[in-house]
């Protein structure tokens, strides 16, 4: 029998964040936004749930091509463009459409004529200081993509740093219409959390990531339920042995947590090596046949400890939601001072997932 921990993908989940999305920016298109293997759960997986969008936005060529294979037929974003003249050939075959983010890029583009045209999205640097022309050069910047006859659509991009904060989104706003106030085109600004929090961002088309996998954007778990999302990841596990120990004695690598009392400690199939974070402290949450307890002692690669000392119900085989449906990985998050988004990405290979 293989290892019990599994990530359940719940398809209704995804297709009812999705309805979420429509819902608050009935006027926009909707780039899925699956890159990171579709924040760890895997493209191939959550396709069926999201095939309802209008697009799908990602990182990878692999990821896009698979896409292709699931019967994917339309648009497909490619977020940071590309990197090597090869991946235009890939882009043209598979009919994608790029962000051109830098002078780089365009000069590329520029010198590689393509046989049918492409989409493009024009990143503007409006304040995140990562990728993206600066206001400045962003004219310039459409002028000479839409010289080239390989270049169908051009539509404006540009990406918020602090979306949960009124005065920056309007400041980055004001910048990226202003450089671009010259130019008839489709816009494209908003990721999750200005699809929640800043209906003035929606545009023409949103790009909705964190909250199709129904966490929050900015790891506050009741914005979960506010928002009427849905958990789309459950990663579960069962106990496969049980200890009992003293008072003074301790649990794990570097006997971390030493128990004030007797305790009965139930040991988990999921470590470090699963994607569970190793810095996840003693009292993390966890649950137990549907009840919450605490992690104890350090995680290690294959097992984690909790205490079960209160749950008499659990024994070896017992249920364990490390979280997910019924356990926000919000809360989860917050406890190992990360944010949901880095808990879900980091499913490994080696947890099997179960798409229902
Ligand atoms: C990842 C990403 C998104 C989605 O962000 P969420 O916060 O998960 O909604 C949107 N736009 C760009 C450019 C991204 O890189």
């Amino acid at each position: 029998m293989p290892r019990p921990i599994q990530a359940q993908i719940h398809l209704t989940a995804l297709s009812h964040n999705l309805s979420v999305v429509k819902q608050r920016a009935p006027n926009a298109k909707i780039w899925a936004v699956v890159k990171a293997n579709a924040y760890g759960h895997s493209v191939a997986h959550v396709y069926p749930g999201l095939k309802k969008a209008d697009g799908f936005a990602l990182l990878d060529l692999a990821e896009a091509a698979l896409l292709r294979q699931l019967g994917w037929q339309g648009p497909i974003l490619l977020l940071e463009g590309i990197f090597t003249p090869s991946d235009l050939a890939v882009v043209e075959h598979l009919k994608l459409t790029i962000v051109v983010h830098s002078e780089e890029q365009l000069r590329l583009l520029e010198q590689t004529p393509l046989t049918y045209p492409i989409a493009v999205y024009l990143k503007m640097n409006s304040g995140m200081n990562r990728l993206g022309f600066k206001p400045p050069h962003y004219f310039a910047a459409w002028q000479r993509l839409r010289a080239l006859a390989w270049v169908n659509e051009i539509t404006l991009m540009t990406h918020f740093s602090e979306a949960n904060n009124a005065d920056k989104v309007v400041r980055q706003i004001n910048i990226f219409k202003e450089a671009s106030e010259n130019i008839s085109a489709p816009h494209s600004m908003a990721n999750s959390a200005a699809i929640l929090w800043q209906p003035q961002t929606h545009a023409d088309w949103v790009r909705p990531g964190i909250i199709l996998y129904g966490a929050s954007p900015n790891g506050i778990s009741h914005e979960v339920n506010e928002h009427n999302l849905q958990p789309s990841m459950t990663l579960s596990s069962e106990i496969i042995a049980t200890q009992v120990i003293q008072a003074k004695e301790t649990i794990g690598y570097n006997g971390r947590f030493t128990a004030s009392h007797k305790m009965r400690i139930g040991v988990v199939a999921c470590g470090y090596a699963d994607g569970y974070p190793r810095h996840a402290p003693d009292g993390t949450p966890v649950l137990v046949n549907g009840i919450l307890t605490q992690l104890v002692g350090c995680v290690s690669m294959d097992m984690l400890c909790v205490d079960i000392t209160s749950i008499s119900g659990a024994i070896v085989g017992s249920t364990v939601e490390l979280w997910g449906a019924q356990l926000l990985i919000d809360d989860v998050a917050k406890a190992c001072g990360t944010i949901g988004y880095e808990l879900m990405c980091a499913r490994t290979p080696r947890v099997p997932i179960i798409a229902r």
